[in-house]
């Protein structure tokens, strides 16, 4: 892949420190790692635009990289509600067989003291993952079809990027696994359909933030808003 680095060298790093591209003010854009500030120049489709002192890439356009996010984000929550519902693992141990799905496993702990992690385990494995996908599905389809963006498009997909760290259907598939491993000395354990909806998941998770260009991405946001 061909490399070009953004042609303008860093300003004084102090006038705008606002992380987020989408605060764009006046066409300037901070470099996270180092703060280093740069005019905004076109990059074209298929380069990266780099931060010159650090090397940290600012902007990365791909082709069709709009749709690629929508129907990536459209396959997730599909996923996830597979995820959720369909059986996660069966567990064999003595003749017994229990068969449980993640929505099962919150409402294992919904008596009690316990009710906060069940209410932790759906907000942070299910509901913020599908209030995520749902408003970057909103705030990105019509652009993507080559309409003007949703009404309050840039609130919904500063919102989406907001629930990014919080968002942890990642952390819950390595701490399944690594219950596994502590488990199949007891038990037999099958996965279950589920299981592999969430480790696909994870996986498109990690393509979809390959694509995400989020400086593309805000600045079409404000160029297509009318409102
Ligand atoms: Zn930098």
């Amino acid at each position: 892949m061909t490399t070009k680095t953004l042609q303008t060298a860093p300003l004084a790093a102090a006038a705008a420190r606002s992380h987020t591209p989408g605060d764009s003010t006046a066409g300037l854009v901070v470099c996270p790692t180092c703060d280093a500030l740069y005019k905004l120049t076109p990059v074209p489709v298929g380069t990266r635009g780099r931060c010159t002192r650090c090397g940290t890439t600012l902007s990365f356009p791909r082709e069709r990289a709009m749709s690629r996010i929508v129907m990536l984000a459209a396959t997730s929550l599909v996923l996830l509600s597979a995820a959720v519902f369909f059986p996660f693992l069966e567990l064999s141990a003595g003749g017994m067989t229990r068969r449980a799905s993640v929505f099962d496993a919150a409402l294992a702990f919904s008596t009690g003291l316990t009710l906060p992690l069940a209410l932790a385990t759906l907000a942070f494995i299910i509901l913020l993952p599908a209030l995520r996908l749902t408003l970057i599905i909103y705030a990105l389809a019509p652009m993507s079809m080559g309409w003007y963006a949703a009404p309050r498009a840039i609130t919904a997909f500063r919102w989406a990027e907001a629930m990014r760290p919080w968002a942890m259907a990642e952390i819950f598939v390595i701490g399944v696994a690594v219950a596994l491993v502590k488990v199949a000395g007891l038990a037999s354990v099958h996965l279950g359909i589920a299981f592999w909806a969430m480790v696909l998941l994870v996986l498109i998770n990690v393509l979809n933030d390959n694509f995400m260009c989020r400086l593309t991405l805000w600045r079409t946001l404000e160029q297509r808003s009318r409102f």
